[in-house]
């Protein structure tokens, strides 16, 4: 940790925040420049950092204190061992990392079960292997469809044991997590409950894979540290990380699509990155557009919204490709993928 120092920060200031560090046992190093004194903390415990550095950003004549290792432990590149999530249910087994992508798909709501069926059909028939379909779904108004629960969970798993395939669903609330965890291979925490903290050990507990999505106003820092809070519940270790757009002031799509943080999280994590453009964009006219992006840029999969009609979706119908642009994007990414060293499923 090094602390920034005001320019006029008094002696007594300086020697009261090395005080403080020596205090909990730490070792500080002061280094006098020419306009600001910087001092240098070392060998503070992991777990101690963050507190620490917000005791001292609030002394008197500190400027700004910046942490030189991660705060966080287990998503950070350095914990050792740690360097895939694989979901699996019977004998199938998908791993994420490498230099395969994985394609998650589906509605984004379970509707019925015609609707599901068709969707796992069609996965299936492309060897997708990961199916998505809200149950409990977290609406902008409470007068718009709300999901149909437990009876959409056993839909999408029939339908996913009929064709073979994994499901990944979102939890809402703590409450539900028991029920979805019987259904569900992956389970998901949407951008309005990354801050929940309370759902995110809950959901560590149960040491299944989490794919966990960027809120949508949410840094980097706060998303890895979130993460931290469901890796540090877990033995082993399974957190996906979705993005899936930020709010900006753009208005030409539902959000701004945060593909820029790809590298950076890449290079702070070895937790894989997969990125939903359909939650990003909006709009189902872009898709493969960021798909290919993504691709290209590295992540380490997809989540994308299909639908067998989606002008007659009960949710996000706008965003959703149907199954013929699906199929299209699905093969253009396998062609891309060719040609540059990386296969998509
Ligand atoms: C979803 O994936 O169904 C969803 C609600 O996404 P987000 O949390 O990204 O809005
Ligand atoms: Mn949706």
């Amino acid at each position: 940790m090094i602390i920034f120092m005001e320019p006029k920060a008094a002696k007594e200031a300086i020697g009261n925040v090395v005080r403080l560090i020596e205090g909990e046992g730490y070792r500080a190093e002061i280094v006098q420049g020419e306009m600001q004194a910087t001092v240098h903390v070392i060998g503070i415990k992991d777990a101690h950092k963050t507190s620490l550095e917000t005791t001292i950003s609030a002394q008197l004549g500190v400027n700004d204190v910046k942490l030189v290792s991660e705060p966080f432990k287990i998503a950070s590149k350095e914990f050792p061992g740690a360097d895939k999530v694989v979901a699996e249910r019977g004998n199938i087994s998908v791993s994420f990392n490498g230099k395969n992508a994985v394609m998650m798909a589906g509605p984004c709501a379970v509707e019925s079960e015609d609707q599901m069926m068709r969707s796992a059909g069609l996965l299936s028939a492309l060897g997708i292997r990961i199916m998505r379909g809200g149950a409990y779904k977290p609406r902008s108004s409470p007068y718009d469809f709300q999901g149909l629960g437990e009876e959409g969970l056993k839909l999408a798993r029939k339908a996913a044991d009929k064709f073979g395939l994994l499901y990944v669903t979102e939890v809402l609330e703590k409450a539900d997590l028991e029920i979805i965890a019987k259904y569900a291979d992956i389970i998901q925490v949407g951008a309005r409950n990354m801050q929940n903290f309370k759902l995110l050990e809950a959901v560590g507990q149960l040491d299944v894979p989490v794919m966990l999505k960027r809120g949508m106003n949410a840094t980097i820092d706060e998303f890895l540290l979130s993460a931290e809070y469901i890796l540090c519940q877990q033995t082993k270790h399974q957190v996906i990380l979705c993005l899936r757009g930020i709010r900006t002031f753009e208005k030409d799509t539902r959000n701004t699509v945060d593909l820029g943080s790809l590298p950076v999280i890449k290079r702070r994590t070895w937790l894989p990155v997969v990125i939903d453009p359909s939650h990003a964009a909006g709009r189902r006219d872009v898709i493969l557009d960021l798909t290919k992006m993504a691709l290209a840029g590295d992540a380490n999969g997809f989540m994308v919204e299909v639908h067998p009609y989606p002008e007659k979706a009960l949710c996000d119908g706008k965003q959703s490709l149907s199954f013929r642009e699906f199929a299209d994007m699905y093969g253009q990414l396998a062609d891309l993928g060719k040609s540059i060293g990386r296969t998509v499923q």
